[in-house]
């Protein structure tokens, strides 16, 4: 069965490979010693090389992860075995009776041997205004906090909720829970109070550590009085820990408690609890952009040991580089690679509070230079929106500190990857596409800037990570189109809850489901280099006259800033770029002929619709299923919007469609 899934999915894509290929060091040719590049190959026998040490990898899985947990964490308690994993019962444990304390990997380890090294920069919202906070601050701060949570009755195994902006507290807070042995549940400072009730209640928190008010983008929100009405409908909450962002007071109740008075009664040590591999990390939810949000479980040892290996070798990140990713705390993003992958490798890393163009949209360089920046991540929706800008304000500032830039969350059109390689980049740092999920904890499939002999394609998500073993399957015989699915053997894939629900995907051409695959939800395309494209979730991949066609595939022709659904046939919203006018029906002819050049005449647009917005998830995610519940006039069905940003979005897109029929 598995060579027919295989011999279904060998791709051929010569379009891409035309591309212009980027190299991703200048030093092709140049032998190197692959333990320079990680030190832990030493032990692998024969293996010479990336290519080779990714072969080892997946060959002998159990040796490499093995060799990785023992070199890069610290055990209060060995492992004893690597993996026990059978993905078709649900059943995924690494590195068990392995005993450790996750704040203690990303903290302690690294005050001993550098405790004045800065472990955060906190960027907040007004440029300039930055505050640093070292590895031994942090301790401190994890510490007092975990003796406040204990106090307040906090113990291991309960579930903390944390709806905080991102700041140094919320970064103590979800450590302070790692190291006192509770989970945390942070939830997006950005999301309603219907939507944080329903996280408190599915989490069953007892405990909530809010501020009293964020900031950003020059703007101030009431994120206590947010807590307060969501509170009121949680049961379970029995006190509110409240930090104060802005010198502002909030009513504060009998159930409120000042949370930085508090902890500064509390000592600068706190016992770190041994805890169980397998144990509770973090409760986090996915982005809700197919439909509503799952709440997903990952543990402590195979979750951060991912995270540290992929922030090491997908950035090439090295000690002493500052490390920019400008995601939110409260996605994935920001948990894997602000947090915890940064934290473990000693690292530092920026906690960016404001928006891309607050307070102007030079704001993301202008911090590059301020603060040094080497490895910079962000979002497609991000480098989009501020290419529409123009060049000038990336070039005001100098970006000579860069060395990596990497996308993440949607697929990056070559448009925008141009940009941001050629202007962003100066055409000289590796553009690392990642692509992963909140279910896979960490980054999946990236280009391996690492490796010098490694070369990146414009918009190609390029390589599976050490470890990562993605299967392409057909869903459709007469096409080449893929369904990534992989087995789940990797350490920080999702646990418990819903796992079960992610193994049971059943091709078409296959009458029982294929235990033991995961399935993504996503298409991708494999040249027969072994590249990988992701060319968009499947569910916005659809059939037109017998050709299939994927929302990424189209969006790279009719250039960056148009977004396409689909009903029956090619619907394309159009968001112009600044102060471009143009005749819709010129517009129309243009975009017609381009579609027709590239690609074909069959996926020419049927529609087109000019739109002032996209609706988006709060992460910035283009919410596609109700665009086409717009376009297939269900209106009254749009699903779950409890994590749309600008409810506005939807009315002006409904109102354009009305008016176009
Ligand atoms: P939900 O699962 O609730 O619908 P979501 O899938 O957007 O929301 P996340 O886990 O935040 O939630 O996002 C993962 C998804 O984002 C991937 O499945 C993929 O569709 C998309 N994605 C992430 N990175 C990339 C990338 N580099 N290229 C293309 N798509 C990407
Ligand atoms: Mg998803």
């Amino acid at each position: 069965m598995m060579c027919s899934l295989w011999r279904g999915t060998l791709l051929t894509l010569t379009s891409s490979l035309n591309r212009r290929v980027f190299q991703c060091c200048r030093q092709l040719g140049r032998s190197y010693n692959i333990a320079s590049c990680m030190p832990e190959a030493v032990a692998f026998q024969g293996v010479s090389d990336h290519s080779g040490l990714y072969k080892f990898s997946v060959n002998e899985s159990d040796r490499f992860w093995g060799a990785v947990a023992r070199q890069r964490l610290s055990w209060i308690s060995p492992f004893h075995t690597v993996q026990n994993c059978d993905f078709s019962q649900g059943k995924i444990k690494w590195f068990e009776g392995g005993k450790l304390n996750v704040s203690v990997n990303c903290l302690d380890r690294h005050v001993q041997t550098c405790p004045e090294r800065v472990a955060l920069i906190w960027e907040r919202d007004e440029p300039g205004t930055e505050v640093k906070i070292t590895y031994r601050q942090l301790l401190e701060l994890t510490c007092r906090l975990g003796n406040l949570l204990k106090r307040q009755g906090v113990r291991r195994g309960d579930c903390v909720t944390i709806y905080m902006p991102p700041c140094p507290l919320a970064m103590a807070s979800m450590l302070a829970c790692a190291r006192i042995g509770a989970a945390h549940n942070v939830v997006f400072a950005g999301f309603s109070s219907e939507a944080l009730a329903d996280r408190i209640r599915d989490a069953q928190s007892s405990t909530v550590i809010t501020v009293n008010q964020g900031v950003r983008g020059g703007k101030v929100v009431d994120l206590k009085r947010t807590v307060d009405q969501a509170v009121q409908n949680c049961p379970t909450v029995q006190q509110v820990l409240v930090a104060m962002r802005t010198e502002n007071t909030v009513p504060m109740t009998d159930r409120d408690v000042p949370l930085e008075e508090e902890m500064m009664k509390e000592d600068v040590v706190c016992e770190p609890v041994a805890m169980d591999s397998e144990d509770v990390l973090f409760l986090l939810y996915t982005s809700g952009s197919t439909g509503k949000p799952k709440g997903l479980v990952h543990t402590q040892a195979g979750y951060l040991l991912y995270t540290s290996l992929t922030h090491r070798y997908v950035f090439n990140y090295h000690d002493g580089d500052v490390f920019g990713c400008v995601a939110d705390i409260g996605w994935i993003t920001g948990h894997s690679y602000i947090v915890y992958g940064p934290l473990c490798n000693g690292g530092t890393t920026v906690l960016f509070e404001s928006t891309p163009v607050y307070p102007n949209p030079g704001r993301y360089w202008e911090m590059v230079e301020r603060l040094g920046i080497n490895q910079f991540y962000g979002a497609p929706t991000a480098i989009r929106l501020l290419l529409k800008y123009g060049d000038e304000w990336v070039q005001n500032y100098n970006r000579s500190s860069l060395k990596t830039l990497g996308s993440v969350g949607e697929p990056i059109n070559t448009e925008a990857w141009e940009w941001y390689h050629r202007v962003v980049g100066d055409g000289r740092c590796p553009v690392v596409d990642t692509w992963w999920q909140t279910e896979t904890g960490g980054i999946c499939i990236a280009p391996r800037p690492a490796d010098p002999e490694a070369e990146i394609v414009p918009g190609m998500a390029m390589h599976p990570f050490y470890g990562i073993k993605p299967a392409l399957l057909d869903t459709e015989v007469v096409t080449g189109d893929g369904v990534v699915l992989q087995s789940a053997q990797f350490p920080a894939f999702l646990r418990l809850r819903l796992a079960l629900c992610y193994n049971q995907y059943c091709p078409l051409n296959c009458a029982t489901p294929l235990l033991g695959f995961f399935f993504t939800g996503d298409g991708a395309h494999r040249s027969k280099e072994g590249y990988y494209q992701i060319i968009g979730r499947l569910d916005d991949v659809i059939n037109v006259s017998g050709h299939r066609l994927g929302t990424a595939e189209l969006e790279d022709v009719v250039v960056c800033t148009i977004i396409i659904m689909f009903g029956l046939g090619v619907y394309v919203f159009v968001v112009l770029k600044k102060a471009v006018m143009v005749e819709e029906d010129v517009l129309a002819q243009q975009l017609r002929e381009m579609v027709s050049r590239s690609i074909a005449k069959y996926a020419c647009p049927d529609f087109i619709q000019v739109v002032r917005c996209l609706p988006k998830t709060r992460s910035g995610k283009i919410m596609r299923r109700v665009l086409r519940k717009v376009v297939e006039r269900n209106t009254d069905e749009l699903g779950d919007l409890s994590t749309l940003d600008d409810p506005d979005s939807v009315h002006e897109v409904i109102r354009g469609h009305r008016r176009l029929r």
